[in-house]
């Protein structure tokens, strides 16, 4: 049953019980989303720093990412990869190559690899296995993937091969804003591919976009709720960006401010979950992708896809263009966690109270 509301409290009296692990209700995650006055939006921080360094230490995880393709079957209406944008070059990015790349991702001190692309059938299940099996075998990375709505078959394949985690947001927790918006899709069945995930034993990573179009701070308390709920081990939380060939051109991007508060909101109700500053947060507004380290999260994310491909990786505008001075944003990332007192990482960042399942021994190859 859902926590009393008690309106008398006050906004610190709220912080005070969700750093003491005493639970927040929905009406209280609304409170903590609508704070205004900047004194409070501070003590929110504050308060998830606290949270974070208390769960999850000051290590910061370099998780490198490859974007191997950009074709997708879907046709997700926020999505410049979509399958209606026909005004973009595809791209598939050859197996050779992708173990070059994840070889300079161990070279440059990341622990694990991130293989993202869009939905793609042209990566079998048995294509997969074998990228996944290569880069195991031959690196001591461990594997994120993020590669849409697969079946359980697939994924049990993928978990076998030596994949240890995977990223699949829930986009947005309302029903009926996610059947407008991801067109043959349900969030019914996102979130039973979630519970798959969970049962076959992976790290399992989930979020939400801020600022779709009719979303409403309600939807936002929502999606904080479902992440605690699912217990979700990876939370990535971005502001929709609007893209020019997509139906949501015309759609303000999502409010950078409010970005920050979910991802301190989510720290707060999952303590030990691995949180990033994601990329999109930076593309509206580098600083404030610096200040979500200060608000809760503890994970970055480089991207290692080369230029010449990820120019066309456009989910939304100016994702391609992080490419073309990745290495210059990494160098100056690094000394920034170096100017905070913020190590990074060694190990290989998996979620303080994550407990994998490691045999899947009925697996045929
Ligand atoms: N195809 C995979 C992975 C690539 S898309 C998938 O859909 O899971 C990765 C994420 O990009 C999506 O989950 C979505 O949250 C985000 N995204 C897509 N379009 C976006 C936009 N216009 N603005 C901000 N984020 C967007
Ligand atoms: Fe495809 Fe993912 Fe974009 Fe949807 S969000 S269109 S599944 S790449």
């Amino acid at each position: 049953m859902e926590k009393m509301i008690c309106t008398s409290k006050t906004s610190a009296e709220i912080l005070l019980q969700a750093v003491n692990g005493e639970g927040l209700g929905r009406e209280e995650i609304i409170r903590l989303l609508t704070l205004t006055d900047p004194l409070d939006i501070d003590e929110l921080f504050k308060a998830a720093d606290q949270v974070r360094q208390d769960y999850v230490g000051d290590e910061i995880f370099l998780r490198g990412i490859i974007e191997f393709s950009s074709y997708c079957r879907n046709n997700c209406l926020y999505c410049g990869l979509r399958r209606d944008n026909l005004e973009i070059e595809r791209y598939r990015i050859p197996d050779d190559e992708i173990l070059e790349l994840a070889r300079a991702i161990e070279a440059r001190g990341c622990t694990t690899v991130v293989l993202q692309s869009g939905e793609d059938p042209f990566y079998t299940r048995k294509r997969l296995y074998g990228i996944i099996s290569r880069i195991t075998d031959e690196t001591s990375l461990a594997v994120t993937l993020s590669l849409g709505e697969r079946t359980y078959e697939d994924l049990h394949a993928f978990k076998a091969a030596g994949a240890d985690r995977y990223l699949l947001r829930h986009e947005t927790a309302s029903r009926s804003l996610f059947a407008s918006l991801c067109p043959g899709r349900s969030l019914d069945t996102r979130i039973e591919c979630l519970h798959h995930l969970r049962e076959l034993g992976y790290e399992v990573g989930s979020g939400c976009m801020v600022g779709l179009p009719g979303q409403t701070v309600e939807d936002l308390a929502d999606d904080v709720m479902l992440i605690r709920k699912l217990n979700i081990d990876m939370v990535g939380i971005g502001p929709f960006i609007p893209h020019d060939q997509t139906p949501l051109k015309a759609h303000p991007a999502g409010d950078v401010d409010m970005v920050l508060k979910m991802v301190a909101l989510v720290r707060l109700v999952t303590r030990d979950a691995n949180i990033p500053s994601t990329t999109a947060l930076g593309v509206l507004d580098k600083e404030t992708r610096k200040r979500a380290f200060h608000a809760g999260a503890n994970v970055f994310m480089p991207v290692f896809t080369p230029h010449s491909y990820a120019k066309d990786y456009e989910i939304y505008p100016g994702k391609g263009l992080v490419s073309s001075d990745a290495r210059k944003t990494l160098d100056s990332y690094l000394e920034f966690f170096r100017s905070m007192g913020r190590p990074i990482g060694k190990g290989k960042g998996f979620r303080p109270g994550f407990r994998a399942r490691t045999s899947l021994c009925n697996y045929e190859r």
